[in-house]
């Protein structure tokens, strides 16, 4: 038998914003896909119209844009298993429940909610179901004629899966191992509507599966207690030999104490659990976004690959490229994953290291702008210098203006604490020689200055900290920075002398 192509989906319903749990998933199958040589399918699943939110699939695939996650087939990518949106697949679904219909495994049910729920109301934990359904008013119990009567007079109605009961149904699930539940304990789903003429996700997620040749089904463990339903399904339509594999990924949980991740959490500690910036269309509510709070793309895709999977070892720092050599669904966990969002926030530390100067120096320019900074008065040179020169210090690009402002402005106010400590009676004396030395030298790159500066430092017999510090605070405006001839070096001569000459008429 030859080995089936790996197909796999990321199915989400339009019904808001992606949470940060989706992508993973999404995260997951993609890398699954890439390893095997296999093709990632994007399906939209919006089945259910009362939950319909619009923008919500622009969201979702300019999110895996922005992430770097590209889709080999599905809604917008175009395949040969389209249309890809469930809700332009009715005649599908319509077709597949009067094959369940036709061989006796589904039924049609008229029951009105008010006779639901006197029947709730009459019997205690009622579940419709092998013991109840015989008391309903369905196909199974109505004459044929009555069926066809009611239908034809446009009683709305719904088709229900008719679930054997007392069977064990057996779910391989490839992270959680066999797992056999009764299916007496399930009830007789509802597949289809007559009112709006659609399936129940139950049923579009498996014809389509089915329909799409999907060969491993990875996805959140939220959907694990449907999966018994799903193979029956399977079974029922005849299709037990080409069911995918089921994988059911951990949840992310809190990060602290017990629970599931939820937006909240996100809010009460600052972090976002969203790919993108979300705009609510009915509540006008603004949710933060992983790409607007200032993370790289690649250190949210490298985090999150660490939530519910290792590679074995304790390596953190991985690439897509690793991670699609490394990934192994069978090393992931079952156990919850803490959502460690301090941890997202150092990767993005470690990928702004890693990535060139060059590049930040480009990301860069709009945080210059937002703060009043025309960066086309400056070279891609200076910039990347600057950056060079700072970017060790900050998490996200946007603390980069934080702490390189005076490479841009020059200081007009000057630290208290560090002019008290620093600026005494005969510094401007001093200042004003040092000035005169850097005058003279004629290479102000920084290691020749600073050799001549500490020289005549060491001839005096100044105090070096003193001196320098000073120094420091005239250019700077405070006690801080990189390596202070760095610093010279890139603002030049003459803007060092003019600020040395301020600060000593400012601070006299
Ligand atoms: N539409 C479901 C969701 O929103 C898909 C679940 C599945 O992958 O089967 O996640």
């Amino acid at each position: 038998m030859t080995e089936r192509r790996v197909r796999v989906r990321f199915a989400p319903s339009p019904t808001g914003a992606l949470h940060i749990g989706g992508v993973r998933t999404a995260l997951y199958n993609y890398l699954f896909a890439r390893q095997h040589g296999g093709d990632f399918i994007f399906r939209i699943e919006d089945t259910d119209s009362n939950r319909f939110v619009p923008g919500a699939e622009e969201y979702i695939l300019e999110s895996f844009k922005w992430l770097g996650i590209p889709f080999d087939e599905g809604v917008s990518f175009g395949g040969e298993h389209g249309p890809y949106r469930q809700s332009e697949r009715r005649d599908i679904y319509k077709k597949y429940v009067k094959v369940l219909l036709d061989a006796g495994k589904a039924y049609i049910a008229f029951d009105t909610p008010a006779e639901l729920e006197a029947k709730r109301a009459e019997i205690s934990n009622f579940q419709y179901d092998a013991s109840t359904r015989m008391q309903m008013r369905n196909s199974l119990t109505l004459p044929k004629e009555e069926v066809d009567a009611l239908i034809a007079d446009g009683q709305q109605y719904v088709v229900r899966f008719k679930i054997e009961p007392n069977e064990d149904v057996h779910v391989n699930d490839l992270i959680r191992g066999e797992v056999v539940i009764n299916s007496s304990i399930l009830d007789d789903k509802v597949l289809y509507k007559s009112a709006d003429e659609l399936p129940t996700y139950h049923l579009a997620n498996i014809v389509d599966d089915h329909l799409m040749e999907v060969s491993h089904v990875i996805r959140g463990e939220e959907w694990l207690p449907s999966a018994p339903l799903h193979v029956l399904l399977y079974r029922a339509f005849g299709w037990e030999d080409t069911m995918p594999a089921f994988a059911h990924l951990p949840l992310l949980l809190k990060p602290e104490g017990n629970g599931k991740l939820s937006k909240r959490d996100g809010d009460r500690l600052g972090f976002p659990v969203f790919p993108l910036e979300w705009h609510d269309p009915k509540s006008g509510e603004v949710s933060s976004g992983y790409r607007e709070s200032g993370y790289l793309p690649e250190a949210v895709i490298n985090f999150l690959a660490l939530l519910g999977w290792n590679p074995g070892n304790d390596q953190e720092l991985m690439s897509m490229d690793e991670l699609i050599k490394l990934f192994d669904l069978s090393r992931c966990s079952k156990a919850g994953a803490k959502f460690d969002y301090k941890k997202g926030i150092w990767f993005n530390h470690e990928y702004i290291l890693q990535k060139p100067d060059a590049e930040i120096a480009q990301l860069f320019k709009p945080v210059l702008a937002d703060n009043g900074v025309d960066a086309a008065g400056y070279t891609d040179e200076y910039l990347t210098k600057v950056v060079s020169l700072v970017k060790g210090r900050v998490n996200f690009v946007k603390e980069l203006w934080g702490q390189a402002a005076f490479f841009f402005v020059a200081p007009t106010a000057y630290s208290e604490k560090d002019v008290k400590k620093r600026w005494s009676e005969d510094t401007p004396r001093i200042m004003t020689e040092l000035m005169e030395v850097l005058k003279g030298i004629g290479d102000f790159a920084s290691k020749p200055s600073e050799d001549i500066v500490i020289g005549w430092i060491t001839e005096k017999g100044y105090h070096m900290g003193n001196v320098m510090n000073a120094f420091r605070l005239a250019v700077v405006g405070e006690c801080k920075g990189p390596h202070m001839f760095d610093i010279t070096e890139l603002l030049g001569k003459e803007e060092t002398l003019n600020r040395i000459q301020r600060a000593i008429e400012v601070l006299k």
